[in-house]
C-alpha cells in the first residue's frame, strides 16, 4: 500500500486524504491546531469547485449545509439603505452550479468523510523532512518518524512546508487586510436571509444573516502596511478601519467574537509546485485570495485531480508534473481575475463606488442579468 503524509487538515489536505484513500493509499494527516477549525466565513463553491465536491462524493452532505443565496441591502456609511439587490442577482453572478457554505461546515463535512479512512492527528506537525528517489522521511513534533511515498504540503498561505522545502519569497502581498467572524445572536437591523453591505472607497463591510446562528461579518480594506494592521490585532484594526460606520457593520464590531479570521491578502506564485516526492497543494501552492472566490473550490479540484494523476502515472514525479501542467492554467486565470476583482471589494475612489452601484443596479434588470449569467458560465466552464 502506498503511503502519503499530508501536512494540514484544511480543505486541501482533507480533500487530498479523501481522494487518495479512495484510490487505495494509506494517508496520515497532520494538523498543527489542537482541533478542527470550525469558525467561519462564508465560501461559495462555484463551477469546478462544485464538480470536485460531487466527484469526491460530498454533495449530499454539503447540500444539508447550503445557506442559499440572499438579498443584499447596499447601505450608506451611516447605515441608511441605498438600494436592494435581489438574490436573483447573486444567482446570476455565481451561475447554476453553486453552493454557499460556512468554511467550518465544509471542513466538518470533509473531516467526517476522512476520519474513518485516514489517520488524522491534531496538534502535530513536521519538524524535519528529507527525501531520496524512493522515499520521503519526516520527523514529527510528537517524536515519531514517518517514511512515505508522497508528502503533501497542504498547510495554507503561510505554509511551513513551502518555506522549508522550496525557500522563502513566493508570497506576493497585496495592499489589503481582511477580517471575518461568525456572530450569535444576529445583529439588529440585518433581517433574516439578507446581507447589509457597505461599499466605500478602499473598503467593504458586510453582515450576512442566513438565519438562526447563521450570521457572519466580513470586512476588507486597502492598507499601505498590512503588517502594521496585523500587529494591531483583529478587532482594534477593524474598529479603526470601520469605526465610523453605522448600522449592521457597527453592530458586528461592537460584539466580542472569539473566532476572528484576520490576515493580509497575498497570492502565492511558484515556478513549480513539486520537487521529487514532495508537492504543495491549495493555498500553500497557488493562493488566489478571497478576491477570486475560488480558493476552496480549487483546493478540492486540485485534490481530486492529484488522485487521478497518481492513478494514471507509474511514478510519483511523473504524476506530479502532469497534474501541475493540467491545473496551473486555471490557477493563473483565477489569480488574474482576483487582481481585477480587488476593485469590487475596495474601489479606488468614490467615483468607482458610484460606478459599481450603477453596475449593480443595472444587474437588477432581467436582460442584463442574463448577459452576466452567460459570462459567468463561460468563465466557470
Ligand atoms: C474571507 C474569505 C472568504 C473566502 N471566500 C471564498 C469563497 O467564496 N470561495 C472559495 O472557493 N474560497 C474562498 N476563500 C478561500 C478559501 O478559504 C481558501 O482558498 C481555502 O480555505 C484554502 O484551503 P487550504 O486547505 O489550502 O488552506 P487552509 O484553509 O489555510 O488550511 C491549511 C491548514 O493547515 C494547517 N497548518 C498550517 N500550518 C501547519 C503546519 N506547519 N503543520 C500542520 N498543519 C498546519 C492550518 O491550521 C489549516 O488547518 C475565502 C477566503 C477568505 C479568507
Amino acid at each position: 500500500m502506498k503511503r502519503a503524509l499530508i501536512v494540514g487538515a484544511g480543505i486541501a489536505g482533507l480533500a487530498t486524504a479523501l481522494r487518495l484513500t479512495r484510490d487505495g493509499w494509506h494517508a496520515t494527516v497532520l494538523e498543527r491546531a489542537p482541533a478542527l477549525r470550525t469558525g467561519g466565513y462564508v465560501v461559495n463553491l462555484i463551477g469546478l469547485g462544485c464538480d470536485a465536491a460531487d466527484r469526491l462524493g460530498l454533495l449530499p452532505a454539503l447540500r444539508r449545509h447550503d445557506l442559499g443565496l440572499i438579498t443584499t441591502v447596499l447601505v450608506r456609511a451611516d447605515g441608511r439603505p441605498k438600494f436592494t439587490v435581489p438574490s436573483a442577482v447573486a444567482e446570476a453572478t455565481v451561475g447554476p452550479r453553486a453552493l454557499t457554505v460556512f468554511r467550518g461546515d465544509l471542513e466538518t463535512v470533509l473531516h467526517e468523510a476522512v476520519r474513518e479512512v485516514a489517520d488524522v492527528r491534531f496538534g502535530v506537525t513536521t519538524t524535519a523532512v528529507d527525501q531520496d528517489p524512493s522515499r520521503v522521511r519526516a520527523q514529527l513534533s510528537d517524536g515519531t518518524t514517518e517514511e512515505v511515498d508522497l508528502l503533501v504540503g497542504a498547510d495554507g498561505l503561510h505554509s511551513a512546508t513551502r518555506a522549508a522545502l522550496f525557500g522563502d519569497g513566493h508570497r506576493v502581498d497585496l495592499p489589503y487586510a481582511v477580517g471575518a467572524f461568525p456572530l450569535t445572536p444576529p445583529v439588529i437591523g440585518v433581517p433574516e436571509r439578507s446581507s447589509v453591505t457597505f461599499i466605500g472607497a478602499g473598503r467593504t463591510a458586510g453582515v450576512m444573516n442566513f438565519g438562526p446562528h447563521r450570521t457572519s461579518a466580513f470586512f476588507a480594506y486597502r492598507t499601505g502596511d498590512p503588517s502594521a494592521e496585523l500587529a494591531r490585532g483583529p478587532l482594534p484594526a477593524l474598529r479603526a478601519a470601520f469605526g465610523d460606520l453605522g448600522g449592521g457593520p457597527a453592530g458586528a464590531l461592537s460584539t466580542e467574537p472569539e473566532d476572528v479570521y484576520f490576515d493580509a491578502v497575498s497570492q502565492v506564485v511558484m515556478p513549480r509546485w513539486s520537487d521529487g516526492r514532495v508537492v504543495l497543494i491549495g493555498d500553500a501552492a497557488w493562493c488566489v485570495t478571497l478576491f477570486a472566490g475560488h480558493g476552496a473550490g480549487l483546493a478540492m479540484t486540485g485534490a481530486d485531480r492529484l488522485g487521478a494523476a497518481l492513478k494514471d502515472h507509474s511514478t510519483v514525479p511523473e504524476a506530479l508534473a502532469a497534474w501541475e501542467a493540467g491545473l496551473r492554467p486555471e490557477t493563473v486565470k483565477r489569480q488574474a481575475m482576483a487582481r481585477r476583482g480587488m476593485r469590487q471589494f475596495a474601489p479606488p475612489s468614490e467615483f468607482h463606488v458610484r460606478l459599481g452601484d450603477l453596475a449593480l443596479r443595472a444587474m437588477t434588470l432581467p436582460g442584463i442579468r442574463t448577459l452576466v449569467r452567460r459570462g459567468v458560465e463561460r468563465a466557470n466552464r
